[in-house]
């Protein structure tokens, strides 16, 4: 008997109700709906299924380790994430970054990194630094402290009184710099205007700079020009500033290499990913810090607060078994190979749209912006709701995009397919979203 269509399903204002009912299945890039429909998954969900839905692979690590242990409070050791944590630093991690601390997901894991900046400053005798200087536009998560470190407006809207109000810095967006549209300074522009703001912040007041290496969703996959990450590191060791990476969506593959960070020439004091660390089988993230940035808490005994559920047995096991996955079938060097595909495809199918103002990414990370007009780049008002147009329509096509943007920024249709996409998979993905994009502008 299929599942009735659930009631929360109108929780999401971009599905038209009452088509939608729940997912009862999934494999490959496949959704499985109750009234028998498929949906091509063309975001991996929210950008984290990364190795295909229905391994049942991963399904028996977890069952066997949660079968072998159950849930065991992180002061322990467990096999499970012994094992994890060494595959993390034989195979994954940049050499630097050798301590390993494991929340349930990515917003705890930003706060986390956040917290362990402020500490790393009050236990060198710097108690002063407090402040996080972040970019707009940006998204870190959803608690307090990271909404008061993103740029994400719509998110923050409401929340403002419960967060400080930290600095933010523009992040490089080159197709709508101030400098003229594509300018190629606007990676110096950008870094110019982070050291401008420790500044006049005063440096003593500055605990960390807290960027992604490659903005996710809320900017559209936007990267900076090269010049951008080696002049901030060298800023941020002028100043005394941690520099903390968010490779939540970016990590473990997606686009193409095994962090964003291998793209450029920088080196994070801490660094936190999720998502793709267990491919979305289960809820786990981590934060990577460098022995310096630790040493001078151990010296004074201090260590950050455990989660309950981070490094759960199960969900360890399921990561190491994904990554396992990622390794056998070399799926990092696979998302970039069908990340060119894709590529080709969408700047063929859409490049010359009226209304795509540009086409971006890299590996399998894709956002699409759309505008009113594509010469003078001019919005569509927010109320013509663009973005959720185009994933509705998308559903009725039988595909799923995953809307981007912050709401001032818009709009961004981001793309993030398992890396196990096929050719044909591809082309398909493209030609529902081009017949989405034309049916909702
Ligand atoms: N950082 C980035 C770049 C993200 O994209 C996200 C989620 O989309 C987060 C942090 C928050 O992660 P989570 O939703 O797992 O809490």
């Amino acid at each position: 008997m299929s599942p009735a269509p659930h009631p929360k399903s109108d929780v999401w204002p971009f599905i038209p109700s009452p088509r939608i009912i729940d997912v009862v299945k999934a494999e490959g890039v496949w959704l499985e709906m109750a009234n028998g429909t498929r949906i091509l998954d063309a975001a991996g969900g929210a950008i984290a299924a990364s190795i295909g839905h229905g391994r049942k692979e991963v399904a028996a690590a977890m069952a066997e380790a949660v079968g072998d242990t159950g849930y065991i409070v992180p002061t322990f050791l467990t096999p499970q994430r012994e094992r994890l944590v060494a595959r993390l630093k034989a195979s994954w991690l940049p050499d630097h970054l050798t301590r390993v601390h494991l929340s349930s997901g990515g917003s705890e894991a930003a706060d986390a990194a956040i917290r362990l900046a402020r500490m790393y400053q009050i236990a060198i005798g710097q108690d002063t630094r407090w402040k996080i200087i972040g970019r707009v536009p940006s998204y870190h998560g959803a608690t307090a402290l990271t909404l008061a470190a993103g740029g994400h407006t719509a998110r923050q809207k409401g929340f403002e009184p419960y967060a400080p109000h930290f600095p933010k810095v523009p992040a490089p967006y080159a197709l709508r710099s101030p400098l003229g549209r594509n300018h190629p300074d606007e990676d110096i522009r950008c870094a110019k205007a982070l050291e401008d703001t420790i500044l006049s912040e005063g440096p003593e007041t500055v605990a960390a700079f807290l960027a992604e290496s490659i903005t996710g969703s809320s900017g559209g996959a936007q990267e900076p020009g090269p010049r951008y990450w080696p002049e901030v590191q060298r800023i941020c060791q002028q100043y005394g500033v941690l520099l903390i990476i968010d490779e939540v969506m970016t990590g473990f593959g997606r686009t193409g290499a095994r962090f964003g960070i291998e793209h450029f020439d920088v080196r994070p004091d801490i660094m936190y990913a999720g998502k793709g660390l267990t491919a979305g089988y289960a809820p786990l993230a981590g934060i990577y810090a460098s022995d310096e940035v630790l040493a001078p808490l151990a010296e004074r005994g201090d260590s950050l607060m455990f989660y309950t559920y981070g490094g759960h047995p199960g969900a360890c096991a399921a990561a190491d078994k994904a990554l396992e996955i990622m390794e056998r079938e070399d799926l990092v060097a696979r998302a970039a190979t069908q990340g060119r595909k894709l590529e080709a495809l969408l700047r063929d199918r859409l490049g010359q749209h009226p209304h795509v103002a540009e086409i971006r990414g890299r590996g399998l990370l894709w956002g699409i912006e759309l505008v009113a007009d594509r010469e003078t780049l001019a919005l569509y008002p927010a109320e013509a709701g663009i973005t959720n147009a185009v994933v509705g329509q998308g559903l009725a096509r039988g595909a799923f995009f995953y809307p981007g943007g912050t709401g001032d920024i818009r709009d961004i249709i981001c793309l993030g397919p398992a890396f196990t996409i096929s050719d044909d998979e591809l082309e398909m993905l493209v030609e529902r979203l081009a017949g989405a994009i034309d049916a909702a502008t």
